[in-house]
């Protein structure tokens, strides 16, 4: 691969600095360089201390963000504290025009969310718009998913202990909710967990990574104008090791929805305390290819699964496992799919992929490919890097105690390993001790059920890549890809509590 072609023009917030309802989230402006604030109590704050964002198109310098400490964090957690009753005043059906008037607001500074993904996170123009548009989809699916709030009513004459007696079973709000995202998706994460929140009647301390945590900033701002009362959502930006921990350590927070790797969602566990967790964490997605597969379809479908977003997706398609009998040709049409997605500048229209989030992440991913070819595998395509931007790789020939048929890659690259049959490539796809993703491609039927029902994956998708969080369906991973289940109706119910209220009825006479 030749080196990605960059736009010369050094990579600046153009359409944020031009936007004047952005004006509020920045402190200063020095030779382009925005310094942003953080969000806490309905007011735009300076920091301490503030650090250097770069992008991963050309490492140069974006813009400088706050680094909030435990103690700042801990006035961010105050602020949603103190507010927990103002978020409970406003009513249902005006929470739902607030999520509208932001969706509405998200699309209408759209160039803003895109320029600032592809800054931040080098996300190319397709992923800029589906993100953009996801995170503003889930904003509006609040009116269809409202009914979830409800609870249940019980009559108690099923059980001679409960006879004369009826119960309410009501939910009601946690309190503080804890938002904690990773990179990858910088503004439809925090989207997803702050939307049901909000919408069941909490308050929310959030925090975004440092690596990208300008679209978060953003997003606060377009809630602060649609109309969330001051202090219902807080926003702080700074490392895990600081603010992070300071909201999983809250005995104010009530619940923390984590997305993230398993080393970090692991140490939560631990620290956290008594409260409430959603631990969205790693994956290692396995792609299962059987005999009678359409292998054109099922190679697109594969290449498409581990360069979006340039690998790095928890549901990336991270390792295919293919019958004997139709492996060289699937080796031979993913090498040419694969083709398809050289990366480039974001900048650039035509861009389908871009770079990793940075040279380190690239320099990691490359690592994990010299050493599988180290122990064997082959190198079918790409393994080309230049700072960030890796080109699609292919090993083929890979086998089981190779760390990329185990681990998490996160970054574009595709181990493939033959099997014999349908019970090897089961045996071989279970393996893993991640448990978030999964695929299978057969034209049969019977196959489609027999092999979804033993993978051991949160989510199963058949003649498909996995794409989840996206839409209606609920995800979340089981064993090391973390505990709960995202997807609007169900982040409710865990983002609630139930209150079971029992009346005493009056003489058995007086209750037909
Ligand atoms: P990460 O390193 O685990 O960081 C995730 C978030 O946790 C960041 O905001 C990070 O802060 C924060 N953090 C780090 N240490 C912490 C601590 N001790 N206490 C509280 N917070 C802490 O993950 P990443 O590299 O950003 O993202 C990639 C990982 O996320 C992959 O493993 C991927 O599979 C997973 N992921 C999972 C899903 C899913 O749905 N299951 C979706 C997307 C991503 P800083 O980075 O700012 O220091």
């Amino acid at each position: 691969m030749a080196p990605p072609e960059l736009v010369t023009e050094q990579a600046r917030f153009h359409a944020l600095l031009d936007d004047d309802l952005f004006a509020a989230i920045i402190e200063s402006v020095d030779d382009g360089t925005p310094t942003f604030r953080n969000f806490i109590g309905g007011t735009w704050r300076k920091c301490h201390e503030y650090t250097d964002l770069t992008t991963p198109i050309d490492g140069s310098t974006i813009g400088r963000v706050p680094v909030a400490d435990a103690e700042e964090t801990e006035g961010a957690i105050d602020a949603a504290f103190q507010n927990r009753r103002t978020i409970r005043d406003l009513p249902g059906h005006k929470r739902i025009e607030v999520f509208e008037r932001t969706a509405e607001l998200i699309l209408e500074h759209r160039d803003v969310f895109r320029e600032a993904l592809m800054l931040e996170a080098g996300k190319p123009r397709h992923d800029q718009d589906a993100e953009t548009g996801a995170a503003a989809e889930r904003m509006r699916a609040t009116r269809a998913e409202a009914p979830h709030i409800y609870g249940d009513y019980l009559p108690g004459d099923w059980s001679a202990d409960t006879d004369g007696k009826v119960s309410l079973v009501i939910r009601e709000p946690l309190g503080v909710v804890g938002s904690i995202a990773p990179f990858n998706y910088p503004l439809f994460i925090p989207a997803a967990k702050i939307t049901p929140a909000l919408l069941a009647g909490n308050t929310v301390v959030a925090k975004s990574s440092i690596q990208t945590p300008v679209s978060m900033l953003l997003l606060a701002r377009v809630m602060e104008e649609a109309g969330w009362p001051a202090g219902t959502l807080n926003v702080v930006t700074g490392p895990g090791s600081g603010a992070g921990e300071a909201i999983v350590t809250s005995p104010k927070v009530r619940l923390v929805s984590f997305t993230g790797s398993t080393g970090v969602g692991k140490r939560i566990h631990k620290t956290s305390g008594l409260k409430k967790l959603h631990l969205e964490l790693g994956g290692k997605a396995y792609s299962v290819v059987l005999d009678d597969a359409d292998v054109q379809d099922a190679a697109v479908k594969n290449v498409a699964g581990f360069c979006k977003n340039s690998g790095q997706r928890c549901d990336a398609v991270s390792a295919a496992v293919v019958v004997e009998d139709v492996y060289d040709d699937f080796v031979e049409a993913v090498v040419k799919a694969a083709g398809e997605w050289s990366p480039g500048d974001p900048r650039k229209a035509e861009t389908k992929m871009g770079p990793l989030i940075s040279a380190d992440a690239a320099r990691r991913v490359e690592a994990m490919v010299e050493d599988a070819k180290s122990k064997g595998a082959r190198l079918a395509a790409g393994a080309e890097r230049h700072d960030a931007f890796l080109s699609p790789t292919v090993l083929a020939d890979v086998t089981p105690e190779m760390a990329v048929a185990r681990d998490e890659i996160f970054g574009p690259v595709l181990p493939i390993l033959k099997v014999k049959d349908e019970r090897e490539a089961v045996k071989q796809a279970t393996k893993t001790p991640y448990g978030l993703d999964s695929c299978v491609f057969t034209k049969d039927f019977e196959r489609m059920w027999r092999v979804a029902k033993q993978l051991n994956t949160g989510m199963v998708t058949i003649n498909d890549l996995p794409k989840h969080g996206v839409g209606h369906f609920p995800f979340g991973g089981q064993r090391e890809s973390g505990m709960g289940r995202e997807g609007i109706g169900y982040s409710i119910d865990l983002m609630t509590e139930l209150k079971t209220m029992v009346f005493k009825l009056g003489p058995k006479e007086q209750r037909r």
